[in-house]
């Protein structure tokens, strides 16, 4: 897969992500976060060899971004093998 390719696909994966968060809680405004983790994603330096941002060693988020992130990572993670099982495996073989 070339960079850009991954670079979209990194962005469609975290929109689900959080669209499946904010399908269950309301304390995130999904679309500022959308669109901020996908400028992340389109900036990021590490996307070649990427894997999860929470392994990175910049960790590029905004503070309160980053806290938002993790509560969607943390609840969407686990859920995304019931949601959209193919993608889900292919990101934790990645992983
Ligand atoms: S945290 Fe690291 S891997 Fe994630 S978008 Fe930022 S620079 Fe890239």
């Amino acid at each position: 897969m070339n960079i850009e390719s991954k670079r979209l696909k990194e962005i469609d994966i975290v929109k689900l992500m959080i669209n499946l968060y904010c399908c269950h809680h309301n304390d995130i405004n999904e679309k500022e976060l959308i669109d901020y983790a996908t400028l992340r994603i389109k900036k990021c330096p590490m996307i070649k060899d990427k894997t999860f941002c929470s392994r990175c060693k910049i960790h590029c988020y905004e503070k309160n971004m980053q806290e938002q992130i993790k509560k969607v990572m943390r609840y969407s993670g686990p859920r995304m093998i019931f949601h959209h099982p193919i993608l889900a495996i292919k990101h934790i073989m990645k992983g």
